[in-house]
């Protein structure tokens, strides 16, 4: 069983029944819906459909929607390129009102805060620009290298806390789908602080939206607030394309490493995202670094790996799974995941150390784990632990089975739990093995609470031979 999860963004080059299947078939655990690109009703149809493929496939897929927050984007004059040379410098204005304007960035507030040598990026840093002055409607900049400027390309301005809001009228449309379509993440782009997460928390509540926050770590606001934030979120990403913009680019790998870490000692499932496998958008082969990449990010302790354009756009989709998986697989068991110092201070986080204890330290040769559990607390406690050993996850509850798909080495299964007190957990155990999911003479630890239906009792571990 692979245990680290694969996340795949779904697009043009993956959207037909035949890939979807494809796709689940190699591996995949969930499918992002990247609301930057095509509109609402694609997004519900393809929701729908991914939704429809995993039921006939009989496999538990999770769906996240990624709202795009807000994201500012620099526009040229009747969408033509402006062509600049090294140090040329240039007026962006607020709009095109100005007869000689050829760069607008429609957002007031960039106005405001910018200040003369601040950068502004653009286009995922292809062009970075320097202020050089700022104008009553305009701030001159300079072009650090020689560039090309096209229309709508995305805009970072490192260290600045723009007062955007955390959603926008975009972003709400969306919500309102999710709730619709029953998505179990709902990812959120540019978070800045707690204040962001609780807005969308809030109106999720609202809406009466059941699924779990993603948190998308993508600038150096909230790196700053870090520890708050994986605190606050159910899900964390490391957004590298943009925080790879946003930061020092030999930042990135510190970045990524402590965010797992962090993630890990708060049983928060952790996400490493972008260019992953970038060439295979156009090559059938990844190069070393990538590969290299991936495992790194898998001893790092990543719950799962994502595919952005590799899978929406890409020429191999179905062929980037199966290279994405293989390098999982091979190096999740080889090599051991980097150590966290974690607190025991709970009973969740107590039993699923004592679960690895017993499996690593006293060499019982376990073959997997069973947890019981409502929420899936318990099974993410012992996943956070990395284990080299599968973790089975029974609940009763289908949203806890979908949410469990972003969690390391957890495979979720649904049994109807009996009401009471847990007497005979025998009761799963022989259900489990009639699913296959348990094989006779497997050895297997068990950790379970004094309720079959109460979260938060854990309080057993036992010991079985099947
Ligand atoms: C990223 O920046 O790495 C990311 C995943 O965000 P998006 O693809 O939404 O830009």
């Amino acid at each position: 069983m692979k245990a680290t999860k694969i996340i795949a963004t779904l697009g043009p080059a993956s959207e037909s029944v035949e890939i979807i299947q494809e796709l689940i078939s190699e591996g995949v655990n969930i499918f992002r819906f990247n609301t930057k690109h095509n509109d609402q009703t694609w997004h519900e149809e393809m929701i729908a459909r991914v939704q429809r493929v995993a039921n006939e496939l009989e496999k538990p897929i999770g769906i996240m929607l990624d709202l795009q927050g807000p994201e500012m984007r620099l526009e040229t004059k009747n969408e033509q390129d402006v062509l600049l040379t090294q140090n040329q410098e240039i007026n962006i204005y607020r709009d095109f009102k100005n007869k000689n304007a050829k760069l607008a960035l429609p957002f007031k507030e960039a106005f405001t805060l910018l200040t003369q040598g601040d950068r502004i990026l653009v286009d995922d840093a292809y062009v970075e620009l320097e202020v050089i002055s700022l104008g009553r409607d305009y701030l001159t900049v300079r072009a650090v290298d020689p560039a090309i400027i096209r229309h709508k390309k995305g805009v970072n301005i490192p260290k600045k806390r723009l007062n955007l809001p955390a959603l926008t009228q975009n972003d709400l449309g969306y919500l309102k789908m999710a709730q619709k379509n029953k998505v179990d993440f709902v990812a959120l782009s540019f978070v800045r602080d707690v204040e962001d997460i609780l807005i969308l928390k809030k109106e999720m509540a609202k809406q009466k939206i059941d699924a779990d926050v993603v948190v998308k770590i993508e600038n150096d606001i909230a790196l700053q607030n870090i520890e708050s934030l994986i605190e606050a979120a159910d899900v964390v990403m490391v957004a590298r394309g943009d925080l790879g913009v946003e930061v020092p680019i030999e930042e990135l790998a510190y970045w990524q490493t402590t965010i797992i870490k962090l993630c890990r000692q708060k049983n928060k499932p952790v996400i490493t995202a972008t260019q992953m496998l970038e060439s295979m958008i156009h090559n059938p082969y990844p190069t070393r670094a990538e590969a290299t990449d991936i495992a790194n990010a898998i001893i790092g302790g990543t719950d799962a790996i994502m595919l952005s354009g590799e899978t929406a756009t890409g020429k191999y989709p179905v062929r980037v799974v199966k290279v994405m998986k293989k390098i999982a697989e091979f190096n999740e068991t080889k090599l051991e995941k980097l150590p966290i110092d974690k607190n025991i201070n709970d009973r969740t986080n107590l039993f699923a150390k004592l679960a690895l204890t017993v499996a690593k330290e006293e060499k019982i040769p376990t073959d997997k784990f069973v947890v019981f559990t409502q929420t899936g607390a318990t099974a993410r406690a012992l996943s956070s632990l990395r284990p080299n050993i599968p973790i089975i996850a029974v609940t009763e509850n289908k949203k806890t089975i979908e949410r469990l798909t972003v969690s390391y080495a957890v495979k979720a299964v649904k049994i109807k739990f009996p009401k009471g007190t847990i007497r005979h957990p025998e009761y799963a155990i022989r259900q489990l093995t009639e699913m296959g999911e348990l094989k006779e003479g497997e050895n297997i630890i068990l950790v379970h609470g004094i309720n079959w239906q109460t979260p938060g009792s854990t309080n057993t571990l036992s010991v079985l031979t099947v």
